[in-house]
């Protein structure tokens, strides 16, 4: 059973909003993000659930749930909201808080799922783009099933869906300093919010 808890001041509320830019106390639950989800069978939470326990401050609850991890960013449920909230934001912005925090749900399939969106977000820094080869490889390699996929690389590369060679973008000095202004913007939202909470005790 939900607990209410601190609904003066929900940091966790405050938090999801600001990373996602959405506001998710506009939601007044009428699951259709539910109805038009094609993974909320396999959620432990819905859509419309967390929407109701990003509002109870049930940070936890969320991060130790399979939800945001299996989120597959498809959009149909926001493309359906009443209310407009871009619930795949919202998604991404729990499951990013759930890394600050180290919470993560106890299931092998979820800390595959981490471990392939660490190896995907490496790429983009190192080459600005997808390396399909090295992200098999890599998974793979971090997930110790050495020859997952490997009947399908032969056609794969028949078709030119894999190469062998990396290809980095023309501007990738570019996207390092957005990557770096994007870390330094965070830090300092960080910093404004133990500022704000010292001078409040
Ligand atoms: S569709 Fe929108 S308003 Fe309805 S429950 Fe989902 S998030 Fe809330
Ligand atoms: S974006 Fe995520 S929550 Fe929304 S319908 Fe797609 S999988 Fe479901």
């Amino acid at each position: 059973m939900l607990v209410l808890k601190n609904l003066q001041h929900n940091e966790f509320l405050e938090k999801v909003n600001q990373k996602s830019g959405s506001n998710v106390l506009n939601c007044y639950q009428c699951g259709k993000c539910v109805s038009t989800c094609p993974v909320s069978g396999y959620m432990e939470i819905t859509p419309r659930q967390v929407m109701q326990y990003i509002k109870l401050a049930e940070d936890e609850k969320l991060f130790a749930a399979n939800s945001t991890w299996y989120c597959l960013t498809c959009s149909s449920c926001s493309a359906r909201c009443p209310r407009e909230i871009e619930i795949p934001r919202v998604m991404e912005a729990v499951r990013h808080l759930a890394i600050e925090a180290n919470i993560l749900p106890d299931s092998s399939k979820i800390k595959s799922i981490k471990k392939f969106h660490d190896i995907f977000i490496s790429m983009i820094k190192r080459y600005g783009k997808m390396f399909e080869l090295r992200l098999m490889a890599e998974f793979n390699l971090r997930t110790g099933q050495f020859f997952k996929d490997i009947a399908l690389a032969p056609k794969a590369i028949g078709k030119g869906k894999l190469k062998f060679k990396s290809e980095k973008i023309k501007n990738l000095k570019g996207l390092k300093r957005l990557f770096e202004m994007n870390q330094k913007l965070e830090s300092e939202i960080q910093n404004t919010e133990n500022a704000s909470k010292h001078e409040s005790k």
